[in-house]
């Protein structure tokens, strides 16, 4: 079906065309000379000292777990409600994810006291999600993590673009651990179609990544091309993990637009907390909202990359009964995301309890449309059949007969 707005939507124009136009003609289409850029670019947008691009998000967070030596008998703290990418890659290393509870309803991102409650002997990382390009509570959590010796992952797919203010010069997502990962997925606010990036400041880690991407060889394609060397060492098992050209090269047209976009969406969030305000008497939550009110040290509303449009409604019923009467109306809708521990694949054994809220998160989140490309009417569209939804009176329970 097709959907009057939809969930999200590509700003794509003419320069993404040319862009790619540039790379056919250029006939290198492989990673190479527009990867490259793409690397630097984004580099110097995150102000990180290296970033690595990869061919996706996923890819992205099993470099990070390989490149920090985590493996079988290690565990990995990380937020119950996230994207399963994280979780999977830490089996895929033979590590255990470890799920944390969330803040609250209303800040559904890693509370830095489950750092403390979940350490074992065998805790090795903690990977953060800044949820919907809003940042975690990151002072409180790096020195956690300082304190007790384990690395720090950020998975910052919601968060490409947003910056984390503390008093002297803010930091951007990618910046604040050890290493970031990012995903350009068709959804995302950078977009490529597939594609991913790896940021970090160590020299050791990006040294591996850089390694493991090209199946552990000591010199690139490209390299050798440009007569820079004539053979290769294999150093590590690696993978093909690499990003080519004609992905670098739609990157590097959609980072011009990122700070733009990220504007964008943080004035149709505003128009969207303005007119689902009354909502929140009504046991709906708005998350993230109380950011516009007052700005804090961990995160200010315009510094945010905005991603998604959260709404938590009253209980999980109300939620499918209104995301059901939105379809209805054209409006498509989503929900980031299904409790991970409840997958058949996690299922009962990774949880050591205490996810009441993650469980109550997921069981109520309804996602709305929300892109650059969005207007303020179809902002008032979608606002309008959400509260109309809400606040249509219900068949009540006592009006069923009864038996007995
Ligand atoms: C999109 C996303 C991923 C996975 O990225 P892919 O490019 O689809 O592999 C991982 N984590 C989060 C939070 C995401 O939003």
């Amino acid at each position: 079906m097709s959907f009057l707005i939809p969930l999200s939507d590509l700003d794509y124009g003419e320069e993404e065309v040319a862009a790619v136009q540039r790379v056919l003609r250029n006939k290198w289409l492989s990673m190479g000379p527009e990867t490259k850029a793409f690397e630097e670019e984004f580099a110097t947008m995150a102000g990180t000292r290296h970033a690595c691009a990869v061919s996706n998000g996923t890819a992205a967070l099993h470099m990070a777990f390989l490149a920090l030596g985590i493996g079988p008998s290690d565990e990995v703290i990380q937020p119950a409600v996230n994207f399963v990418a994280s979780a999977n890659m830490t089996k895929a290393v033979g590590a255990t994810p470890v799920f944390g509870e969330i803040v609250g309803l209303d800040e559904p991102t890693l509370d830095s006291t489950e750092i403390e409650r979940l350490t074992t002997p065998h805790t090795k990382a903690v990977v953060v999600m800044h949820y919907g390009g809003y940042f975690c509570r990151m002072a409180e959590i790096q020195e956690i993590c300082r304190k007790h010796h384990l690395a720090l992952i950020e998975d910052a797919c919601h968060a490409v673009g947003a910056t984390c203010p503390p008093a002297s010069a803010s930091v951007a997502a990618g910046a604040l651990g050890d290493i970031g990962c990012f995903s350009f997925f068709s959804n995302k606010n950078l977009v490529t179609g597939e594609g991913g990036m790896v940021t970090t400041n160590r020299d050791d880690l990006v040294e591996k990544v850089r390694k493991l991407r090209s199946h552990g060889m000591s010199t690139l394609t490209w390299d050798r091309h440009r007569g820079h060397a004539a053979t290769y060492d294999v150093l590590a098992h690696g993978y093909n993990y690499r990003i080519d050209d004609l992905h670098s090269a739609l990157g590097r047209e959609q980072l011009k637009k990122l700070e733009r976009n990220n504007q964008r969406r943080r004035e149709l969030t505003a128009e969207y907390w303005q007119r689902l305000e009354l909502l929140e008497n009504r046991g709906w939550i708005l998350p993230f909202r109380k950011l516009s009110a007052f700005s804090s040290q961990f995160s200010a509303f315009n510094h945010t990359a905005s991603h998604l449009l959260p709404v938590v409604a009253p209980d999980g019923e109300t939620r499918w009964r209104c995301a059901d009467e939105l379809k209805s109306a054209g409006i498509q809708t989503s929900l980031h995301y299904p409790f991970i521990p409840g997958f058949t694949a996690f299922a009962g054994k990774e949880s050591r309890g205490g996810l009441d809220k993650s469980i109550a998160f997921c069981q109520r989140i309804i996602t709305l449309p929300l892109y650059p490309t969005m207007t303020v009417t179809q902002v008032e569209t979608v606002s309008g059949a959400l509260i109309a939804a809400a606040l249509s009176p219900q068949p009540s329970a006592s009006i069923t007969p009864t038996t007995h």
